[in-house]
């Protein structure tokens, strides 16, 4: 894991040093700005503006600001206000004004004017321009380019994917993306030390700086000496991640309705001795015991049939899958926003937060699931894969695969052994 690490900062350092090149530092632009006639690129700012003879000052929306208070605040007249307003809301959603987006404010330097332009950035990409140069008011969308660099990294497991992974510095995002993929195959909190992973992905970056990671293109999981591999494809109607034989890796439930690992601390039982009633009852789920909050997940897709309070249940949502499978999550201390009866779910998405409501002696998730309305035992179940790649697919699946493994093995060999971050720029 040391190896990877090194990788991982040696990398972000090398872009580091890239984006600073490209910026020197403001005392050498202001002494060479006599002598350079021609704007270079070192010149030309994030939005692509020349720095010569101006000042830019970049500010952040506060709570409750709004154009209108911001314009207001730069002396423009109401009238005026109202002009550029009514001229911005045609190309863009000013409501999207949010507190904590930034805007720069280009002045020219050493005048008392009013700004020659402002750039309101949106979010890392997007931004709106108002210009004034032209006398008249000009304003216009724009997006700064994102790049994305596929990486390739492996490792052995210490404890957990997800502490491997952030412990080291790298993102707690590639872990959970890697959860997600596997999660269907692999009960993935039974991943212990020795187990290992190798993944494809990409690194988004604008402009140098790093943006976020992107998707995973392929992944293997060795768990127990079993090798897992999966690869990203998407062609018309399908989409998804499969394995070598085209088959999907997805199964219509997770594992488990947590991102993470919780103990279990009451499993299915048909006939269970009840902790508080004291005789013998089934146990028609499983008991997590988590920490009171903790984000629940709804282990598939589906349509909420159930949100409220329930008697003994507490606070319960229950989804119905499809026509055959359905899930029931009890003694929640409270629901996800918009968790309500008729709402369509994702799978993983945060439907509640662990509690104690109802009859319960602490906080934990009482977790169902139903087939043809019968209690299984969620642990043991044995689901059916979802659709596999069709033959007239095959071909092209198969280059994609090529493709991945190519850039998988350019590291070398399989799951485990140690590896270092492989940089492949590209523009997008
Ligand atoms: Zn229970």
């Amino acid at each position: 894991m040391r190896i990877l690490l090194s990788g991982v900062l040696l990398g972000f350092s090398l872009l580091a040093c890239t984006s600073q090149s490209k910026t020197p530092p403001p005392s050498d632009r202001s002494t060479s700005q006599d002598t350079v006639d021609v704007l270079d690129a070192s010149q030309l700012d994030a939005f692509g503006f020349s720095s010569n003879d101006v000042e830019v000052e970049e500010r952040t929306i506060k709570r409750n600001e709004s154009l209108y208070l911001i314009l207001d605040k730069l002396d423009f007249s109401p009238r005026e206000i109202f002009s550029i307003s009514n001229k911005a809301q045609k190309l863009v959603d000013l409501k999207s004004m949010r507190p904590g987006q930034r805007y720069h404010i280009y002045t020219e330097s050493d005048t008392v004017s009013s700004p020659d332009r402002i750039v309101w950035q949106k979010n890392e990409m997007e931004y709106v321009v108002f210009d004034w140069q032209q006398d008249s008011l000009e304003v216009y969308k724009a997006v700064r380019p994102l790049y994305t660099e596929t990486s390739v990294t492996s490792g052995t497991i210490n404890n957990s994917l997800y502490q491997t992974i952030s412990h080291n510095g790298g993102s707690p995002l590639l872990a959970q993306k890697m959860a997600k993929i596997f999660g269907w195959q692999v009960d993935f909190f039974s991943i212990r030390s020795g187990d290992s992973f190798k993944t494809l992905y990409e690194n988004r970056y604008v402009d140098d700086e790093f943006y976020g990671v992107g998707d995973v293109l392929a992944a293997e999981l060795r768990h127990r000496d079993k090798l897992f591999r999966a690869y990203y494809f998407s062609s018309g109607e399908i989409e998804g991640f499969f394995n070598e034989e085209g088959e999907s890796v997805q199964r219509a439930l997770l594992k488990a309705p947590f991102e993470y690992d919780h103990r279990i601390s009451s499993p299915f039982s048909k006939n269970r001795m009840h902790p508080t009633l004291n005789r013998r009852r089934p146990h028609n789920g499983v008991d997590y015991a988590a920490p009171y909050g903790t984000p629940i997940l709804s282990t598939g897709s589906g349509v909420i049939t159930r949100a409220g309070y329930r008697g003994a249940s507490g606070n319960m949502v229950q989804v119905k899958h499809n026509r055959t499978y359905q899930t029931a999550y009890l003694h929640l201390s409270k629901f996800a926003k918009g968790i309500r009866p008729g709402v369509h779910v994702d799978q993983g998405q945060v439907i509640g937060y662990v509690g104690s409501t109802g009859r319960s002696t602490g906080p934990h998730l009482h977790y169902e699931v139903k087939r043809n309305n019968r209690a299984i035992n969620p642990l043991t179940m044995d689901l059916p894969s979802s659709t596999s790649i069709p033959d007239s697919m095959m071909a092209e699946f198969k280059e994609v695969k090529k493709a991945y493994e190519q850039q998988l093995d350019s590291q070398g060999g399989e799951a485990g052994e140690e590896g270092v971050i492989t940089y492949n720029m590209s523009g997008r």
